[in-house]
């Protein structure tokens, strides 16, 4: 008898397994056999989305749109499936997958009416000046082109809004991208189903079948093999530093270099300025206590770290966000490595001397459970290892003594997915000195509020300099991210006939 694994690689609009095979690791449930990625099918994906690109490039934007909206209805109709195996392999709880679907669903409606409304084309034209002295001038028509077939690397911490039909993808689809998605081996089965989902959608609106690939991975060789294909234009990455370094060191080594739009890691300071931490202190404390702790912190916007000045009422800070905190218990994290990576990352504020232990805890297996640190502004800006990302509920509170203690520690920062101000009007003298240091940290600079929700929204930002990400000028959440995915494309005097139907 053949074995059949749970899951399999989709490739040209057909399931195809290979020889190898590699065991899930969920939180709870069953184990299951997953056929693992090769570069060879890798490749095979890539062919399959280099030959749909020109079919799918062509397509009208009310098609791709029609198309987009297909995929939300066949994610729908199968929400109760994604709900049961996401909760089994992620161990995030089934209210928590059920918001995440509804964004993801949200967000491929977004994209639809956005590509029907035309205004990302940014169409320009100059007309013709046949007798400008001492030259005329030519007709030139410019509006943004698809780029090619797109990878994408399915997120461990967002299973559906941010993998295989996530932001990346529906921004390259609608911008006329095939799409090649890494699946996250976290989640394979989750990432199967959502794929079954568009690929329903692909038969549904006569979409070529190569538009869209799925290569599940258990073999790293998956990851560099898809960065490095010659067919591959662009990628989206959500991941690790180190991980997300890799891939885009590969992408800037090919012969034919290519955009890496990576979203790697960050800690989102938190500035409480002094008027409202007077104001209320405990209210900010457990606040941020929740922001830290929700889903187990494993949120790429998690606010890790707090600048609160030195006296009473940032000792009351402290103390209710400790309070607040131990009332947290464990939570299940997405992965054993994650929660190992966890306690490194614990382990490196425990060995420091300069830190001091406000309330910590242990915890084991795929659990992490809420640790707080605190420690003096120089002292922190004198290792920057205390400023990198723990992926999980960690907080470090670094304590001013002045307000130029707050600025340089703004001026110390490394790029910010974020940064949040606590502020009441008496304390918009130091915001003004704090703001033009904060833009140039983060993508999102926002006000009395906690950084962890991402809006997807025509403003949003989702992106900032390096390590948040490795392409300051792109966003990866709200319709802005299509961008990443368009090319500019001048026509000079063209006839009519000739111009894209977009232009004419
Ligand atoms: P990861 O280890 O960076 O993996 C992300 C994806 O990239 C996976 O598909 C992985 O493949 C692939 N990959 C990673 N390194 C690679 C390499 N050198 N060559 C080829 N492929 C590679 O991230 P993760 O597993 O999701 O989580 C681990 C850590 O990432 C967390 O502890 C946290 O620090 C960070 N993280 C950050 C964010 C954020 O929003 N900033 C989100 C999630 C995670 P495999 O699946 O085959 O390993």
């Amino acid at each position: 008898m053949t074995f059949t694994p749970h899951g399999r690689h989709l490739i040209a609009g057909g399931w195809i397994a290979g020889e190898a095979t590699f065991d899930s690791s969920p939180a709870e449930g069953p184990s299951h056999a997953f056929s693992a990625g090769t570069p060879a099918l890798v490749a095979r994906a890539c062919a399959a989305a280099e030959a749909a690109f020109p079919a799918f490039a062509a397509t009208s934007r009310a098609a791709r749109a029609a198309f987009l909206d297909a995929i939300a209805e066949e994610i729908e109709a199968r929400a109760e499936a994604i709900t049961g195996i996401g909760t089994q392999e992620t161990g995030l709880p089934a209210a928590r997958l059920e918001g995440e679907r509804g964004r993801t669903i949200g967000q491929l409606r977004l994209f639809a009416s956005h590509i029907r409304d035309g205004a990302y084309l940014d169409r320009r034209h100059d007309p013709a000046l046949p007798d400008r002295q001492p030259l005329p001038r030519p007709d030139l028509r410019m509006m943004q082109r698809p780029i090619g077939p797109v990878a994408v690397f399915g997120a461990s911490n967002f299973p559906l809004a941010f993998s295989t039909a996530g932001g990346d993808t529906a921004a390259a689809l609608a911008a006329g991208c095939p799409v090649v998605v890494k699946g996250h081996s976290a989640h394979p089965g989750t990432g199967k189903i959502v794929a079954e989902a568009i690929r329903a959608a692909v038969g549904r609106t006569g979409m070529p079948a190569g538009v869209f690939g799925l290569i599940q991975g258990g073999d790293r060789r998956v990851g560099e093999a898809l960065v490095t294909d010659p067919r591959i234009r662009a990628v989206g990455f959500t991941g690790s530093l180190a991980g997300g370094r890799a891939l885009f060191d590969l992408c800037a080594a090919r012969p034919e270099p290519i955009p890496f739009f990576g979203e790697l890691g960050s800690v989102n300071p938190m500035f409480v300025l002094p008027g409202a931490l007077a104001a209320r202190p405990a209210a900010l404390g457990q606040g941020w206590a929740g922001s830290l702790t929700m889903g187990a912190g494993q949120f790429c916007t998690n606010p890790g770290i707090a600048a609160v000045p030195a006296g009473a009422d940032g000792d009351a800070f402290v103390e209710a966000t400790a309070a607040a905190l131990r009332a947290v218990p464990a939570q299940t994290m997405l992965t054993d490595g994650i929660a190992q990576a966890y306690r490194a990352g614990k382990d490196r504020f425990d060995s420091r001397n300069a830190v001091r232990p406000v309330h910590v805890t242990d915890s084991a297996g795929r659990t992490a459970s809420p640790n707080l640190y605190e420690i003096g502004a120089e002292a922190f800006l004198a290792d920057h290892t205390l400023g990198e990302e723990v992926f999980g509920p960690l907080g470090l509170v670094v304590r001013t003594g002045s307000e130029a203690d707050m600025i340089g520690l703004a001026q110390g920062l490394q790029g910010q997915l974020t940064a949040t101000l606590q502020m009441e009007d008496a304390d918009l003298p130091l915001a003004r000195a704090l703001l033009p240091i904060l833009e140039t940290r983060a993508g999102r600079v926002l006000a009395n509020g906690f950084p962890t929700g991402v809006e997807v929204a025509d403003a949003m930002v989702h992106g900032g300099p390096y390590p948040a990400s490795t392409n300051f000028g792109a966003t990866s959440v709200g319709t802005l991210s299509i961008r990443r995915f368009l090319r500019p494309v001048c026509y000079q005097n063209l006839p009519a006939a000739l111009l894209p139907e977009d232009l004419r």
